[in-house]
């Protein structure tokens, strides 16, 4: 049985491997969702490219993690290596 976030990683079809794909997939589920905005707490932010972010409602562009949105303070060095 298919979990969730393996959907959209059928593209890569039996290539790269299991784990890594079912890595990947956590990661894009994580980056497609809305995002809460830093500074309006607008669940509106989108993701321009890596770690670029926008919010369409404060039309914020800023700076976060590659894949994800985090709340400014909370992002560890070692944290943003790991990805
Ligand atoms: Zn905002």
């Amino acid at each position: 049985m298919a979990e969730k976030h393996e959907k959209g990683i059928k593209r890569y079809g039996v290539r790269y491997g299991r784990t890594t794909k079912k890595k990947l997939g956590h990661i894009e589920a994580q980056q497609k969702k809305a995002h809460t905005c830093p500074y309006c707490r607008y669940p509106k932010v989108s993701r321009k490219s890596a770690g670029i972010w926008h919010c369409g409602k404060c039309k914020s562009t800023f700076t976060s993690r590659a894949y994800n949105v985090t709340k400014p303070g909370a992002v560890k060095t070692e944290q943003s290596l790991e990805v």
